[in-house]
């Protein structure tokens, strides 16, 4: 018996298997593509010679493939059969709908199942910065939570309901298809003005405890209505919006993203919240 089996061997699920093994672990391996366990193996893993073995070796069986399609493909019936009476924590991203219909399958095969998102790059795995979620029946969390210690620094209990993790992973990743895009047409402004691009990292680098603060003033004034006392107005922030698609087109720079931005101001704007927080604009995007 290994201590514990990782299935998928990608960017990610590599870096997970690695973690385990750094910290001591005796890990077991298995990918589609067997090839991609040879550093793995190097570094004293075990590579099992399909899946269902794999599962049958460890008590815990980590699966992080590239979505739901892929790990309904490898759970099949023998696989899964396989897993029953050990635990499945699966951590591949997807919608709180495929986890809730995985651990509905897994709970009637009698499999202890924890569905989990990971908030990480796969060099931070094993590292403080690493975050994961993990949400499903209390028991199974107790059961993996020093797994996932070995991980990520941070290890959030998100709730039994199973669908809870890849729920504020969807959350958390809208945040952070902002922040990409965000980021992409600020070095565009940068490049166009001559400005240094790792002066502009740095800026926001030097941003981030005060982004992070914003975030939770954010959910505070939207969790309580309070959005009638801004400090800056909505139509205010509205209008600097407004003036990035100007500052694009005189620098003849792609304007799509201050466009759709300042659409979004604007709406608010005309529906009557110009006076309000600037977070307000979700009254208009629901
Ligand atoms: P990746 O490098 O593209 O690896 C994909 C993995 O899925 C490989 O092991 C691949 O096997 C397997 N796979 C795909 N389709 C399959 C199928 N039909 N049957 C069996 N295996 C299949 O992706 P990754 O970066 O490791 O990401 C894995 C998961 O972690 C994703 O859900 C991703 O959203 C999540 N995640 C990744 C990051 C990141 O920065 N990379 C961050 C947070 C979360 P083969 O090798 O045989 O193709």
């Amino acid at each position: 018996m290994s201590d514990v089996t990782v299935i998928g061997l990608g960017e990610m699920g590599s870096a997970l298997a690695r973690a385990f093994l750094r910290s001591g672990l005796r890990t077991t391996v298995w990918n589609r593509s067997a090839a991609k366990a040879a550093g793995l193996v190097a570094a004293g893993g075990d590579l099992a010679p399909d899946a269902a073995s794999a599962v049958a070796a460890s008590p815990v069986t980590v699966i992080c493939v590239s979505d739901y399609a892929a790990a309904d493909a490898i759970l099949n019936d023998a696989v899964v059969a396989a897993l029953a009476g050990r635990t499945l924590v699966q951590l591949s991203t997807g919608t709180p709908r495929e986890a809730r219909a995985l651990a509905a399958r897994m709970e009637a095969r009698d499999v202890r199942c924890l569905d989990g998102a990971i908030l990480a790059w796969p060099r931070q795995i094993g590292g403080d910065e690493a975050v994961i979620v993990a949400s499903g029946p209390q028991a199974v969390f107790e059961d993996a939570e020093p797994l996932l210690r070995r991980l990520a620094g941070g290890v959030i209990r998100q709730g039994v309901d199973p669908g809870a993790a890849a729920a504020l992973f969807a959350a958390v990743l809208a945040y952070l298809a902002g922040h990409w895009i965000g980021f992409a047409h600020g070095a565009l402004v940068a490049g166009s003005e001559g400005l240094d691009l790792a002066a502009f990292g740095e800026t926001l680098a030097g941003l981030a405890p005060s982004l992070g603060a914003d975030s939770r003033h954010m959910a505070a004034v939207i969790a309580d209505d309070r959005f009638a006392e801004p400090e800056s107005a909505l139509a205010t922030a509205g209008a600097d919006v407004a003036r990035l698609v100007q500052q694009a087109q005189d620098a003849g720079i792609g304007d799509a993203w201050p466009r759709f931005a300042a659409d979004l101001f604007r709406r608010a704007v005309a529906a009557g919240h110009g006076a309000e927080e600037h977070v307000a604009i979700v009254k208009v995007m629901g």
